[in-house]
């Protein structure tokens, strides 16, 4: 601690005399907020719908929610350096933001408080059972104007809370220290199975994982906890279609529980690459409470361990890339505006006018993101439904960076498959781009545009590459 050590250079240097033993003792009582060596502050905001709301994440409702088994957040962790540097992380207990969300808030927070767009980072945590955020996974549901203006009005009264959310957080920075750490949960089973049909949604005990449970702790000088941030790469569906009451899931079990065996610390969930993780087993309440309460268990656990000391600057970088589709024609959706799935149906009819306006949609702007804490820690944070295998490859890419690989940030715009699963196909690569209204399957370079962003704002942050590996396809 470089104020420690000024204090203690200064008894040697200078003897006894009163002048210096002044100067000791002003130095001493400075120390500690020296010694924090960061600022934070902390803030939320209930976003919980008024009920009955349309849920997000399974087509199969045919309803609106009836009750609220759980209030639904927004957080926030503000975070400056000695330096000035500013971050602000922000959880949501939402299946995903729209770009039409995510921009507006960037847009508004870089107008009243100065911050650019690498600066925040907007997080969701996929729970299925939220309410549907406007013009996220437009293709789900089929809703009539009423509603659909009702969908519309939340997601703009959600944009207005995210920005006084960003700035109650500003408003609080105090010193603060920040230490960070790694445990482990095993509930998160890769879901695609190999069949003679292709893959498909099941258990997969042998498919890649990524089971880090990662824990930034926030401490006041007085050693109280004011926050703790974690994250876990497991979708957010122990839940199915057929609950019909707002809650967060396991991850909103999670931080409550953390929140009511820790009063007066705040705990944000971060999703990181669970795209394709499930659950397991699921399907019940009781099991998104177990896995809340073992996910809280080993946050808790870290909370008392010896964690690891955050040394500043922060550093942050981002930018947005355009992912590619594969080529498409407009008689494919010709020929899919007679599909008997009306779902199919839907996506046609938004391609295909698409076309009509001479525009169409042959790429999507994707957010990259690194935030980094000097040596100490690195979130990297992507936008989408990411695959484990970003998270594992970016891993190797940067053996000596503390990475915590984010997903579900800024846009929720589609799955992002690697290559290994592009060409496999299933669900993640095919078939949930009808429910998000993109075209169809990305073209090959995804992978390959992803990571070579990665590896600009990587080292924009300041971060080493020192074992670049190959795509992910085996
Ligand atoms: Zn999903």
């Amino acid at each position: 601690m470089p104020a420690r050590g000024t204090a203690r250079k200064a008894t040697s240097r200078a003897g006894f005399g009163l002048a210096w033993t002044t100067l000791l003792a002003l130095l001493l009582a400075a120390a500690p907020s020296l010694a924090a060596e960061f600022e934070a502050g902390v803030a939320r905001v209930r976003i919980t719908p008024p009920t009955p709301s349309w849920m997000s994440g399974y087509a199969a409702r045919t309803r609106p929610s009836d009750g609220v088994l759980q209030d639904l957040w927004a957080k926030a962790l503000a975070v400056r350096d000695g330096e000035g540097h500013r971050v602000v992380i922000v959880s949501t207990d939402l299946i995903g933001l729209s770009r039409v969300i995510s921009t507006d808030v960037v847009a508004r927070v870089g107008e009243r408080f100065g911050l650019d767009s690498s600066q925040i980072l907007l997080n969701s945590s996929h729970t299925h059972c939220g309410p549907l955020v406007w013009q996220n996974l437009p293709v789900l549901l089929d809703l009539d104007a009423e509603d659909e203006r009702a969908v519309e009005t939340y997601g703009r009264g959600l944009a207005d809370k995210l920005v006084g959310l960003v700035g109650a957080a500003l408003d609080d920075l105090a010193p603060a220290r920040l230490a960070v750490g790694h445990g482990a949960v095993g509930f998160a089973v890769n879901r695609r199975v190999r069949t003679p049909e292709g893959y498909r949604i099941g258990v997969n005990p042998d498919g890649p994982v990524d089971h880090d449970v990662p824990v930034l702790k926030v401490t006041a000088p007085d050693g109280s906890v004011r926050a703790v941030l974690f994250g876990y790469a497991c979708h957010n569906t122990t839940l199915r279609g057929d609950v019909y009451q707002i809650n967060g899931d396991y991850a909103g079990q999670a931080q409550e529980t953390l929140e009511r065996d820790h009063p007066g610390v705040t705990a944000l969930f971060l999703m990181l690459c669970g795209g394709d993780q499930n659950p397991h087993p699921r399907e019940k309440l009781s099991l998104a409470r177990r896995h809340g309460r073992a996910l809280a268990a080993e946050v808790s656990r870290l909370m008392g361990a010896s964690l690891h000391p955050v040394r500043p600057p922060i550093r942050t970088a981002s930018e947005e890339v355009r992912l590619e589709f594969a080529v498409h024609t407009r008689g494919l959706f010709e020929e899919e505006s007679r599909h008997s799935d009306p779902h199919r149906r839907r996506r046609a009819s938004l391609m295909l006018a698409a076309y009509d306006r001479g525009d169409p949609v042959r790429d999507v702007p994707y957010p990259v993101q690194a935030v980094r804490f000097g040596p100490d820690l690195t979130f990297l944070a992507l936008g989408g439904e990411v695959v484990v295998d970003y998270a594992l490859r970016s891993k190797r890419d940067y053996p000596d960076e503390n990475l915590v690989v984010v997903g579900y940030s800024h846009d929720v715009m589609c799955y992002i498959p690697s290559r290994r699963v592009l060409r496999e196909e299933g669900y993640e690569a095919v078939e949930s781009m009808i429910y998000y209204g993109q075209p169809g399957r990305f073209a090959e370079s995804v992978e390959e545009t992803i990571f070579a962003a990665i590896r600009r704002v990587m080292e924009k942050a300041g971060a080493d590459r020192s074992n670049p590996s190959a795509a992910s396809v085996r």
